[in-house]
């Protein structure tokens, strides 16, 4: 027997009765929070209309043998000389004059209608929609009657489409729960260090914790949190899992786990979510020239069917595969499926940042998610990033004069569109305001830029004006651009909504343009906001340390609790070495170079292979190559691009051969392409020399996130610089060992590893280091290694 299905109305109307283009959905949208009470008093003011507001409802029935309770909150309740009418109240940025009714709202009206009859039993009741104009704050209403007979006819046809999804949904529940009560970890023995992961992944998910786990390559971290998390959705009764990543690889990685887990018996829904850009058969959305917007909405319900009833690990290619037999558009079409889905893998912006975050399933009611999310030393920056939004000056005057070169005669610019001008001129006296005197300068200001921000405002307000009243404004040739530049303006209010004391204003002054950076230093309290979105999160890495940094910045202490786990590999495989006879500080690299060259030399000599330095920055990576190429003209050398491709990164990595017969020295950057993500097992890699402790170039954004944690009693220098530079020189070195039978070692060039500041921040297994001084230390030291068996 199935199982309640619990749904808002909102949700269910809109699904069953989806049709027509994508793109075309209604320029009505219910009325927002603030909103809405602005209304709600503008429309009791004007009529005293409403008994109740906000009135909410709920009716439990049972169609098909599915009980299903559906809730929601009517907008107002009235009463007119004894006859009850509810009002659905909807808003636009558009006129009202030639305003037709929807039937999505209409059906949201005739629910509600329906449960209060239902409930008070009233034999007849009134359903009205009535729409709002933002734009000149007209108000017009659609008046019905209804019999309570003809609105149960009604709810229940509606729930009899809808219905049949359900029990399909609940026969791939019934599916995934038995085969999750016996699905086996699927390989013979664990690793040293899993079990324990598995059960601290467990705990804190059936605890409702946050769990931060430190786990050393080889561990296998994604099957020891995918697994204790699929066991939590039956024996914790958990909603979704959110594997989260910064990484298409990462992304692979988790597929490929439940690939892993299908052979073993497992029947789960799980959707790898790729961008619009990534997936979008035209390279890029114009939803003019799209075939698959067209008539999108008549076909999606029917394509989520078929694909949930024969796919189940569903990835980027099922996607297209898919969506080019129903032709629908294939974003839109995996967004969608997703709600349905037990696993959704995607980028940390699904769950976090401000504007594209998954609010089918946040914005409403939470549900019980699991967020699994991989790679987490990555997460502070992206989150800065996700919390921070820039607008620049030129970008405004450009689309000003492409507006007016498009309509030649001035005179013909119509109201609407000479209010999007006008909107432009208060944007760039805006900018104005804020201009220094300097002609190059980076500057901030604690304040907000209100002025700026009223301006971009009224762009905004004004662009939609001009968009609902000209439907064929896409013909224009400014549309693009004014679309563009109206979506960066929505991001830049976004984030200047969120703007406290956590934020600076940055400003860019360069070559006549002004670019203003909303620029989110500590996005702490925000990121412990998001974290409300799930019920645990389990955030790890090889190289989350030092525990209190990433607690404090993801949430707090409060719930959180830090695994440490060792290295699963034999550690005397594993060679660590300091020099501190050499210096990588910026103002000393031009005298560090023959040194740096003759230690790569030492360490490669002794035993045939590929070997990978890494340095701080390009132009000294591109010096040291030079020297050392020249000098030792014998040992194969390659040099990591600007400017590689994938195809030119796929190739370098190339030639990193197994049971190479001679030397192979690869030269790269340090937190470029090939520190982070990459697998070069076994013999493919036989050590990594790292010339750096991997500080980022000193930068006025984060100078100011120093001076800021500074002035919050923190270690401004490491917030900004060293944790960062830190991760990346384990992240690099992480690339030596990747299974148990690697042998390799890691040599770090500079004095300041041997200060505690540093050594701190250290993995436990680096902590036997050997300390060499000379050429010859670091050849002897190496050639003993290497004979050891
Ligand atoms: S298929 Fe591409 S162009 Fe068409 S709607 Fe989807 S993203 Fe836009």
């Amino acid at each position: 027997m199935p199982s309640r299905i619990e749904i808002s109305v909102r949700s269910l109307v809109e699904f069953v009765l989806r049709s027509g283009d994508l793109g075309a959905s209604s320029s009505f949208s219910p009325a927002r929070m603030q909103e809405g009470i602005r209304i709600h008093q503008q429309l009791q003011q004007i009529k005293g209309r409403y008994i109740e507001k906000e009135l909410p409802l709920r009716l439990d029935i049972k169609v098909n043998d599915i009980d299903f309770r559906i809730s929601g909150r009517a907008d107002g309740l009235m009463l007119d000389e004894g006859f009850y009418i509810i009002d659905e109240i909807k808003s636009t940025a558009k006129s009202l004059s030639n305003c037709e009714e929807e039937e999505v709202h209409l059906a949201q009206a005739k629910f509600y209608a329906y449960i209060y009859a239902l409930d008070n039993k009233l034999d007849n009741i009134g359903a009205n929609v009535t729409y709002y104009s933002l734009h000149d704050e007209d108000i017009r209403t659609f008046e019905h009657e209804y019999e309570r007979e003809e609105l149960e006819t009604y709810v229940t046809h509606i729930l009899h489409s809808y219905s049949l999804f359900c029990m399909l949904l609940e026969r791939l529940k019934d599916e995934r729960d038995e085969s999750i009560l016996t699905l086996e970890f699927p390989f013979d023995s664990y690793r040293k260090g899993q079990k324990k992961m598995i059960n601290d992944v467990y705990r804190a998910i059936s605890q409702k914790k946050r769990l931060f786990v430190k786990a050393p390559t080889g561990i296998g971290k994604t099957i020891s949190t995918i697994y204790p998390a699929l066991k939590s959705l039956i024996y914790e009764d958990n909603e979704k899992i959110f594997y989260l990543t910064s990484k298409t690889i990462n992304r692979e990685a988790a597929s490929d786990t439940l690939m892993l887990l299908k052979d073993a018996g497992l029947s789960v829904r799980a959707i790898a979510l790729t961008a619009k850009d990534k997936i979008c058969p035209y390279g890029s959305c114009d939803l003019n020239a799209c075939d698959y917007a067209r008539g999108h909405f008549d076909r999606i319900n029917s394509a989520i069917y078929d694909i949930l009833e024969t796919q189940d690990i569903i990835t980027r290619d099922v996607i297209l595969s898919y969506s080019e037999s129903h032709k629908v558009c294939p974003f839109e079409f995996a967004l969608d499926i997703s709600l349905f889905c037990d696993v959704i893998i995607g980028d940390y912006n699904y769950a976090f940042d401000p504007a594209v975050y998954l609010k089918r399933f946040f914005a409403e009611q939470m549900g019980k998610y699991i967020f699994l999310m991989d790679e987490a030393h990555n997460f502070i920056d992206r989150a800065r990033d996700m919390f921070s939004a820039s607008i620049e000056k030129t970008a405004f005057l450009e689309l000003r004069k492409l507006i007016k070169s498009a309509i030649k005669d001035h005179t013909m610019i119509p109201k609407e569109l000479s209010d999007v001008l006008k909107s432009i001129g208060h944007v760039n006296a805006g900018f104005l305001k804020l201009k220094p005197e300097q002609a190059e300068i980076e500057f901030s200001q604690k304040a907000l830029p209100e002025n700026l921000v009223k301006a971009i405002r009224g762009f905004i307000e004004s662009s939609d004006y001009y968009f609902s009243e000209y439907p064929n404004a896409n013909e224009e040739a400014f549309y693009q651009d004014l679309l563009n530049l109206y979506f960066e303006a929505h991001a830049f209010i976004r984030i200047a909504e969120l703007y406290d004391e956590r934020y600076t204003m940055l400003g860019y002054q360069h070559d006549k343009n002004l670019r203003i950076k909303l620029f989110c230093i500590d996005p702490s309290a925000l990121v412990k906001d998001a974290l409300s979105r799930c019920t645990s999160l389990i955030a790890f890495s090889a190289t989350l340390i030092p525990a209190s940094y990433y607690i404090s910045m993801m949430g707090g202490l409060e719930d959180a609790v830090y695994l440490m786990l060792d290295s699963p590999f034999n550690p005397e495989r594993l060679k660590v070495m300091i020099d501190s006879s050499v210096s990588t500080r910026y103002s000393h690299r031009q005298r560090s170079i023959d040194r740096v060259v003759q230690r790569i030399h030492s360490a490669v000599s002794s035993k045939n292979g590929n070997y990978i330095a890494f340095f701080p920055s390009y132009e000294y990576m591109n010096q040291i190559y030079e020297e050392f190429s020249k000098t030792y003209e014998d040992i194969e050398c390659i040099v990591q691009e600007r400017s590689f491709t994938e195809l030119q990164r796929e190739d370098f990595l190339k030639q990193f051969v197994d049971q190479n017969t001679h030397v192979m020295v690869g030269f790269a950057v340090m937190g470029g392409a090939f520190s982070e993500g990459i697998d070069l097992k076994g013999d493919r890699l036989s050590g990594a020399i790292i010339a750096t402790v991997g500080l980022p170039g000193i930068s006025y954004e984060l100078d100011l996130i120093m001076e800021y944690f500074n002035n919050e009693g923190k270690n401004g220098f490491d917030y900004a610089y060293r944790y960062q530079g830190m991760n990346k020189v384990m992240q690099s070195a992480g690339r030596v060992i990747r299974t148990s039978s690697d042998k390799g070692f890691i040599l770090l060039l500079d004095d300041r590893f041997l200060e505690a500041s540093y050594q701190n921040l250290m993995p436990r297994e680096w902590l036997d280091f050997e300390r060499v001084s000379s050429p010859l230390e670091i050849k002897n030291t190496l050639e003993q290694f290497w004979e050891e068996s």
